[in-house]
């Protein structure tokens, strides 16, 4: 089908006018086709040209903001009847780092059209807890928003919340909460999906399971999530939150994992990570972004034997304030095995929303600032737990200079809290590292992109020889992703054959070609 045909079909689906089909010009501009029907536009592709890292820039033929699931049932048949190898990809909130949510050439879906959140407190017939169904476009700090409004909390979370629901399920979204509930993925009970065949699916474990777990950690590969069902427990009231600082790394791993081992009890803390600071006194990821308050750490109190780097645990737990004297007891328990400097260690009460929305503080200072809306050349490795001392030598201690920007987190998680009916990929051990670079590369100031993504290279190379995997991976050809995928491939491509066979969606991922 040539690209007129195709806009003229799916216009129709959109049930629009199609007088306006063959006007180039106006294709030029903002096009809005129909009365209260879904809007194509060829003119802004800007935004869906660019994302979070800033260092690729594919430009869409339009983008279509969908008011209702129908419209992207309808791009998607209609994409799929084109013969001009028409991709389709589901943009969140653009939060990649290298072009996953573009479609050079194709359309991209601004799912931030479609809204819409419903809480359970009591849930249903089908899903007897409590739940909240999200549409695919939602932000996660309205969910929780939404949820904390009846007492309710989803359990999983990421560190930032203005990612989107369908974007975070796409991958896998992980946080300190992982180790104890898995990651978000492992804390949904159905989907409402849009398969590359443009079928309209509900999905769970237990009706059209295939599709689920292709979809949770899938990549965009499948199928495009219009509702997530997740589930909600209490929330709590207000967090004790903890930071205790290390220079030994030895004691910083082996605390983090014996934590994240202890059965799930009120005896164990809701949130462990860890982070590697640089022994300077820069404000991001100096020793100067460990204290709640500034007074409460200057340079005296850092041992002189400290070496180019140090460590950090951050722990929270969750409690009501009519329980402060029985939530402070049991936080000094579950600290008193710990081998943290004991005059290194921070604490601070806030509200949990607070709380979970930390990220947002630091985006409001960062982008008064302009060092917000920069390239972000951001690596994410999962490490396997024998590997991590070797890590911490050869890249950790190397690598990490005097002038490297921007956080590095590194925390264990548990295998077994991963469902491996899923797509996301994760090493074999049964304990492995998230260990994120999270850099920024500004145009005044510290290394450049390129020096920055030539420090990534090297890391990579490094990871080769220890069996890491990527999180939100970047390869660019088929050989790459079964290396990646490893012995999930052969399922991966089944499944793709199975519910996207034009392998029209979330080309950005590079992972396969559209065919006709
Ligand atoms: P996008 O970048 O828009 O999309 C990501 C992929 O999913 C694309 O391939 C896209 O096509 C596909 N997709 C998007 N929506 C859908 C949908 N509805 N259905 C199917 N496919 C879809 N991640 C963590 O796990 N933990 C963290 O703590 C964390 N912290 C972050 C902090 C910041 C400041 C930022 C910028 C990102 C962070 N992330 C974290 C990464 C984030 O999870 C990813 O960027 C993720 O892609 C979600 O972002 P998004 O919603 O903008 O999705």
């Amino acid at each position: 089908m040539s690209w007129l045909l195709f806009f003229r079909v799916f216009i129709i689906h959109c049930g629009l006018i199609d007088t306006l089909l063959g006007r180039r010009e106006q294709q030029q501009q903002l096009v809005w086709l129909g009365v209260g029907g879904c809007r194509l536009s060829f003119s802004d592709t800007a935004d869906a040209a660019r994302d979070w890292g800033r260092i690729k820039r594919l430009s869409p033929a339009g983008v279509l903001y969908p008011e209702s699931v129908d419209d992207i049932v309808s791009l998607v048949r209609t994409a799929g009847l084109s013969t001009s190898n028409l991709t389709v990809a589901a943009k969140g909130r653009g939060h990649s780092i290298n072009g996953q949510a573009q479609a050079p050439e194709g359309i991209v879906i601004e799912m931030s059209t479609m809204r819409g959140i419903k809480v359970m407190p009591e849930g249903d017939a089908d899903c007897p807890g409590p739940f909240v169904d999200a549409a695919g476009g939602e932000l996660w700090i309205d969910v929780l928003k939404a949820t904390l409004k009846e007492g309710l909390t989803p359990r999983s979370w990421t560190d930032y919340l203005y990612l989107s629901v369908g974007g975070t399920l796409s991958n896998a979204g992980i946080s300190g909460q992982t180790f104890r509930y898995g990651p978000q993925i492992n804390n949904v009970l159905q989907l409402e999906v849009v398969t590359g065949k443009g079928e309209l699916v509900i999905c769970s474990p237990s009706k059209q399971p295939e599709l689920f777990f292709a979809v949770l950690g899938g990549l965009g590969q499948f199928g495009i999530i219009t509702n997530a069902r997740i589930v909600l427990e209490s929330a709590p009231q207000q967090v004790r939150w903890i930071r205790a600082m290390y220079t030994d790394f030895q004691s910083f791993t082996r605390d983090q994992e014996m934590l994240i081992s202890q059965p799930s009890t009120t005896e164990t803390f809701d949130y462990v990570e860890g982070f590697v600071i640089i022994n300077n006194d820069n404000p991001f990821n100096g020793w100067k972004s460990v204290p709640f308050a500034p007074e409460q750490l200057n340079r005296s109190m850092i041992p002189e034997d400290t070496g180019s780097v140090m460590y950090y645990i951050e722990l929270t737990k969750g409690f009501d304030s009519i329980d402060i004297h029985a939530m402070e007891q049991n936080v000094e328990k579950m600290l008193a095995p710990l081998n943290y400097i004991q005059s290194l260690r921070f604490t601070t009460d806030v509200s949990y929303f607070q709380f979970l929305n930390r990220i947002h503080d630091v985006e409001l200072s960062l982008s008064s600032q302009g060092l917000w809306d920069v390239p972000h050349p951001w690596l994410n490795l999962f490490i396997p737990r024998s590997s991590i001392l070797e890590f911490n030598t050869k890249v950790f201690k190397q690598l990490i200079n005097q002038d490297f920007s921007g956080p590095i987190l590194v925390y264990p998680v548990n295998r077994d809290k991963w469902d491996n009916r899923a797509s996301a990929v994760i090493p074999e051990e049964s304990m492995f590292y998230l260990v994120a670079f999270l850099r920024n590369a500004l145009p005044s100031s510290g290394p450049s992109l390129k020096n920055q993504m030539d420090d990534n290279s090297k890391i990579l190379s490094m990871c080769h020889d220890i069996s890491c995997k990527q999180y939100f991976p970047t390869y660019n050809n088929p050989a790459q992703w079964e290396q990646h995928f490893g012995s999930q491939w052969q399922n991966i491509v089944e499944l793709k054959q199975t519910f996207d066979p034009h392998a029209i969606l979330a080309p950005g991922q590079n992972i396969f070609q559209r065919n006709q």
